[in-house]
């Protein structure tokens, strides 16, 4: 059993519709259980200004499964929530990231992790410190507090919704 950090993204239509159901998909993956969910952030676009803010969030699951399998999984669900990869840090209705997986360290043409951004993205790092601040992120020697600490990014960012709310909430609308 391992233990895995997903961090979500949506900046497209109904956003925390698009999370509810990514969450609501992920957790539906065989092979993989639940654990939790940081409150939802709103967050200013890096990379690619022209655009919506995000909502952001990380959840924490435990599975048994290959790190790109999961990878797979994950991207079934970008695509059945209408995702289209046409810019990349572009607008998208869902974007789902592996962040870090147990003290795995992966370096595949797929797949990358830990994530090769976690240390420069305070949309991650400030949910991830939310549910595992001091989570050790081993390929990077420090906790994800720490991390957080010193980040150098300073985009906008604000708390937008409970986690219990995230949950709670109908999927449908
Ligand atoms: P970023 O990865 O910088 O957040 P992005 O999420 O917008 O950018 P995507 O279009 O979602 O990028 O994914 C581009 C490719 O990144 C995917 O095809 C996937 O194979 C690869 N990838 C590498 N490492 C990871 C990872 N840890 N999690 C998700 N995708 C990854
Ligand atoms: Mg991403
Ligand atoms: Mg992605």
């Amino acid at each position: 059993m391992a233990r895995v950090f997903l961090g979500l993204g949506s900046n497209v239509g109904n956003r925390l519709l698009y999370l509810r159901q990514a969450v609501d998909l992920v957790v539906n993956i065989p092979g993989l259980t639940f654990v939790t969910i940081s409150p939802v952030y709103e967050t200013e676009p890096v990379g690619y200004f022209e655009q919506s803010d995000f909502l952001n969030a990380v959840a924490e699951l435990n599975f048994e499964m290959a790190p790109e399998n999961l990878l797979s999984e994950l991207q079934e669900i970008e695509r059945m929530l209408g995702r289209e990869r046409e810019i990349r840090w572009g607008p998208r209705t869902i974007d789902i990231d592996i962040l870090a997986i147990d003290a795995l360290y992966y370096n595949s043409p797929r797949l990358r992790v830990p994530h090769p951004e976690l240390a420069n993205r305070l949309f991650v790092l400030q949910p991830f410190d939310d549910i595992a601040a001091d989570y050790p992120v081993f390929a990077l020697g420090k906790t994800v507090h720490r991390l957080l600490e010193m980040t150098t990014d300073r985009s906008k960012i604000k708390f937008y919704l409970s986690s219990q709310a995230l949950l709670n909430q109908p999927k449908e609308v």
